[in-house]
């Protein structure tokens, strides 16, 4: 006997990406930031005690939401703190939309969000990115016409980090009949000298909800904390109605807090994955891969033409030398790696690796 509903039945769950099992191992594939969180969250964590877990967390982290208002210039009602982007992405879905109901999605991105929809019993809608990963010129009609009541887009774009400007999300926001999520888990990496902001739209529009998460650019993946901007009659059902009633554990908040309020602190270490991520895409052209032009902590690479090895052969002769990156058997990304931006050190050893497998 079997006891799942029968759209849990027939769905497959979310693949993560690998864990290595070997502690030297060089782990390009998980988008995680390859420095440490700053000084001010490690004071942060030495400073929380024991007792202080006995009684519940504060159920709406409102120290992280007050931070985080004064950050985005926004009030914490504009706020809702969550257990991981992913969290988030669940609430969102589970509060609007109904089984049967269409989720579209900018193709390709973000492999949890058609699992997400799987568990609620919703259909996708799928709108191909063009060949540089923009947007098409029609993507707000496809959305209107496909029916969608929620569209997602990431921005900086996974997995390609390709940035949409904010007019661009703006014409859409104004014109999309739905709710437009805009996943901006990769924000921080975006050069700044480009001055893209889209925390206006949220003040601007209802139906726009953007995801931020510590997990990138604060180095804070295993902590679990991300939250949601959002109007407050947009967040307010999240909030109140179908939130966990604790559903960010007191250490997490705490941490977030120092985290957020230190962003500075962390804003160095943006610097520097820019940095190299210029490096990287600089030598790997050089190696004869085409990259496509990155506002993210990755880089989308495409393995040469002709002789060399096809990118599935580099994935496996990479990960024979314990280099992970990210491999996607899917269209139009099974002839590109994605890689994640390590440091100096981790990206040099990469690009030493790869000169050797393409010379082979
Ligand atoms: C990493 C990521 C998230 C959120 O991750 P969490 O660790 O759950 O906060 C959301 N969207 C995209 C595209 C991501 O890569």
């Amino acid at each position: 006997m079997n006891y799942e509903r029968p759209n849990i039945q027939r769905m497959t769950g979310y693949a993560s990406g690998e864990q290595p099992s070997q502690a030297d191992a060089i782990k390009l594939n998980t988008n995680e930031n390859p420095y440490p969180a700053s000084a001010a969250v490690a004071d942060a964590l030495r400073a929380c005690r024991v007792e202080d877990l006995r009684r519940y967390p504060p159920p709406l982290a409102d120290s992280f939401r007050r931070v985080a208002a004064d950050y985005h210039r926004l009030d914490p009602d504009n706020i809702i703190p969550t257990n991981g982007g992913d969290e988030l992405l669940r609430l969102i879905i589970t509060t609007f939309a109904d089984p049967g109901q269409i989720l579209a999605i900018a193709e390709p991105s973000y492999s949890l969000y058609p699992v997400l929809a799987d568990i609620q019993g919703c259909q996708i809608a799928r709108i191909p990115l063009q060949d540089d990963w923009s947007m098409p010129e029609d993507f707000v009609e496809r959305l209107n016409s496909s029916g969608a009541k929620l569209a997602f887009v990431v921005n900086p774009h996974a997995p390609s980090g390709h940035l949409a400007s904010e007019q661009e999300l703006r014409r859409i926001a104004e014109r999309f009949q739905g709710i437009l999520v805009i996943d901006e888990a990769y924000v921080d990496f975006i050069d700044p000298q480009l001055s893209y902001d889209s925390t206006d739209l949220v003040r601007e529009f209802n139906n726009v909800l953007i995801l931020r998460t510590m997990s990138k650019g604060y180095s804070l993946a295993g902590l679990r904390f991300a939250y949601g901007l959002g109007a407050s009659s947009l967040l307010s059902p999240m909030l109140y109605k179908t939130r966990d009633s604790y559903n960010t554990d007191y250490i997490s908040q705490v941490l977030a807090t120092a985290a957020l309020a230190d962003a500075r602190g962390a804003a160095v270490s943006w610097q520097k994955v820019r940095q190299e991520r210029d490096r990287l895409q600089t030598e790997l052209a050089a190696l004869g891969f085409l990259c496509a032009p990155s506002q993210s902590n990755f880089i989308l690479a495409q393995a040469p033409a002709g002789e060399s090895p096809e990118a599935g052969s580099i994935y496996q002769q990479l990960k024979q030398r314990d280099i992970l990156v990210r491999y996607f058997d899917q269209p139009r990304l099974r002839d590109k790696l994605r890689i994640t931006v390590g440091t100096p050190q981790e990206n040099s050893q990469l690009l030493a690796a790869l000169g050797e497998i393409l010379s082979s």
